[in-house]
């Protein structure tokens, strides 16, 4: 397998691109997350890697959508953009990720990348406005991997994505990017839809064949107006994932990315390790662009390093989120989120201003973490890569109390539960101790 995707890197890759890639997203990435150990080592916060929003809009109307992509277009101007970016830089950052809405729909998306030639950007899209015009621009940009997003076959992509014809427009934009040699990822929200398609080595091997560099196998997460909890994942079908993922990476000449396990499998949340954090189309700092509330914004008048250092709110998230589990907050505990926001006063950052009755309204499930279940790497390229720089620098094991987590299937409501649907058994609190709310 290593030979192989050697092969692949000499034979298919665009070396000036291949450069930038390792330079600005592998060492300077790398150095980025060395200081942010010294930072907390000094009792100091700041995230090595940032995710924006840059944009609501988009083309497109997906199920299980937390955008308000409908609503007045609201979006980071230029200046606001660079300043952040900039500011970040200045604290040893080089790597962002470009999400939306639908990044393109930005008119300025271009000369924004064109800025930072030093830094390195993942912009998460459809794909639809890829051009062979915009590949051959962001070709020559160098320091850009578009993230293209396929959720499923034709029909299964038009049911995802709310219109028809969409999954063509996508492959002709991965097309343009996979034309220009760009270095090119394609993600998946995986859900009970897509999952039996695209959870699959066919789907790989076709990857790998038309020339894509890697993959990210998100999972559906049932948040936002319209959430579709019917979609998302059963604890098998997550495990399954997980172990596909691991067996990929181990088999196939291909990178793929997860976010949320270290090197021995053990589950970690990457807002909570405080890995990343998110900034809203509206300048807002939030935990990820998942949880839509903030006290802070880009567009406070104090630099970025003192308004994450000082942030109480997002502080709080990390150490009570870690306390009480190693998952996804929002799914297993919709209910610490609600405290948390009511204690520090935290703003609902939508336009549509429903996101505390959205998370009341949450049925708790399991996340990726579910004790017992852990699958730890095989590929001892990724084992020692997650050890240098993807891991939970110690937060779980400052924080984190096991009697404190609650199994989100023993709080299971009749009516959640799906016929036929097999679940793993309902764990237990470790140690014996009862659990705590
Ligand atoms: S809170 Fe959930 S969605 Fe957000 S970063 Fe953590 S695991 Fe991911």
């Amino acid at each position: 397998m290593y030979l192989r995707m050697a092969k692949r890197l000499i034979v298919e890759t665009d070396k000036r691109l291949l450069w930038k890639l390792v330079y600005l997203a592998g060492w300077k990435g790398f150095r980025s997350v060395q200081a942010h150990k010294r930072r907390l080592k000094k009792g100091e916060f700041f995230p090595p890697f940032l995710y924006l929003s840059i944009i609501n809009s988009c083309n497109l109307r997906c199920q299980g959508c937390w955008v308000d992509v409908t609503a007045k277009q609201t979006k980071i101007d230029l200046d606001s953009l660079n300043r952040t970016v900039n500011e970040a830089k200045a604290m040893g950052n080089a790597f962002f990720g470009i999400l939306g809405g639908e990044p393109f729909l930005h008119k300025e998306l271009l000369d924004f990348l064109a800025t930072h030639p030093d830094a390195y950007f993942q912009v998460f899209t459809n794909g639809h406005f890829i051009t062979p015009e915009v590949a051959r621009r962001l070709k020559q940009l160098g320091n850009v991997t578009p993230l293209i997003s396929v959720e499923g076959t034709e029909i299964v992509s038009d049911q995802r994505r709310g219109k028809p014809g969409v999954l063509s427009k996508t492959m002709e934009g991965l097309h343009n990017c996979l034309e220009n040699n760009i270095l090119t990822g394609v993600c998946t929200s995986v859900c009970k839809t897509n999952i039996d398609d695209l959870v699959q080595e066919r789907w790989v091997d076709r990857l790998i064949d038309m020339g894509v560099f890697y993959c990210w196998f998100h999972v559906y997460r049932p948040m936002g107006p319209d959430p579709q909890p019917e979609l998302a994942l059963s604890t098998e079908q997550l495990r399954r994932v997980r172990q596909f993922v691991v067996d990929i990476r181990a088999t196939k000449p291909i990178i793929v990315i997860d976010a949320y396990h270290d090197a021995d499998g053990q589950a970690l949340c990457p807002a909570v390790t405080g890995f990343t954090h998110h900034i809203g189309p509206g300048g807002d700092i939030e935990p990820c662009p998942i949880i839509q509330l903030a006290t802070e914004s880009i567009h406070d008048q104090r630099p970025l390093r003192d308004v994450f250092n000082g942030s109480q709110f997002l502080r709080e998230f990390r150490e009570l989120t870690a306390q009480h589990t190693r998952g996804c907050v929002v799914l297993e505990r919709p209910d610490l989120l609600l405290q948390l926001a009511e204690k520090h006063g935290a703003r609902d950052t939508t336009q549509r201003q429903q996101v505390f009755n959205e998370l009341r309204a949450t049925q708790p499930r399991r996340s990726q973490y579910v004790p017992g279940t852990e699958i730890p790497e095989r590929s001892w390229a990724v084992r020692l890569a997650k050890r240098l720089v993807f891991n939970d620098f110690g937060t779980y094991s400052k924080h984190f109390a096991p009697q404190r987590w609650v199994d989100p299937d023993a709080t299971l409501r009749p009516q959640d539960k799906v016929p036929g649907e097999r679940r793993l058994p309902v764990v237990q609190p470790a140690h014996g101790e009862e659990q705590v709310r």
